[in-house]
């Protein structure tokens, strides 16, 4: 018989650290579900549900929804699709909620992206934006054909209020100090793995190969 493993697996990363693209690649691979607790969030918003009501202000303001709160509507997810193995992205991001995590699973792996600060300052801040079409330009590697404005419309293009300079480097801060303790908790655990680079797509090929090494997709069994 061929078994595969059920993966547990969380990701954690800076803002513009190439999480979504590390992330994507993942589950398509590993064929895993997909937990944002950002995304569930915001799709809570949208729907208006009394949750998303309630947690509004709390996200507008960039403050961290409750634990209590947050843990349960991840577990709860997650009992849904447990048995098809899932990739956690944005939670846990506080002792509480990796506790709250640990008490109904295992994780196998915690994957971080360790990509140095200015690398990041560099990417998020040459990143400029049309807004009424979401096109999104960098003026290192993608840069539009008349500087500061979008290639279809001619429209100007503005630089999100989220990728300037001191925003960023705000972001970066608290990112820091929020997760670190997280990631020592998962450190202490064993289960930690960190790769370190300035470029996803050189990153990526290690995280691959030890994802595969770790969870070698088909085990057979007497
Ligand atoms: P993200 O897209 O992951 O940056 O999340 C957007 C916002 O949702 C955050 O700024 C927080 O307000 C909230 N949020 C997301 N994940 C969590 C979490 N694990 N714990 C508390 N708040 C969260």
């Amino acid at each position: 018989m061929v078994l595969q493993k059920v993966i547990r697996a969380v990701i954690m990363g800076a803002p513009g650290s190439g999480k979504g693209t590390v992330s994507g690649r993942i589950i398509k691979i590993f064929g895993l579900n997909h937990i944002s607790s950002g995304d569930i969030l915001r799709a809570n918003i949208k729907e208006k549900t009394e949750l998303g009501l309630l947690m509004k202000s709390c996200i507008d303001q960039g403050q961290l929804v409750p634990d209590a709160i947050m843990s349960r509507l991840i577990l709860n997810d997650l009992r849904r699709i447990d048995s098809s193995g899932w990739l956690l992205d944005g939670f846990p991001r506080t002792i509480s909620q990796a506790e709250a995590l640990d008490h109904v699973y295992t994780v196998d792996t915690v994957i971080n992206l360790d990509v140095p600060f200015q690398t990041i300052k560099e990417r998020l801040t040459s990143r400029w934006t049309h807004i009424p079409s979401g096109r999104v330009y960098n003026t290192d590697f993608n840069p539009p054909k008349v500087p500061g404005f979008d290639d279809e419309t001619g429209e100007p293009l503005v630089q999100r209020d989220d990728d300037r300079p001191d925003t960023v480097t705000r972001r970066l801060k608290s990112y820091e100090t929020q997760t670190e303790p997280v990631l020592e908790y998962y450190r202490s655990k064993g289960v930690l793995e960190t790769f370190t680079g300035t470029e996803t797509n050189k990153i990526w090929p290690h995280i691959e190969a030890f994802l595969h090494r770790k969870f070698s997709l088909s085990q057979r069994v007497a």
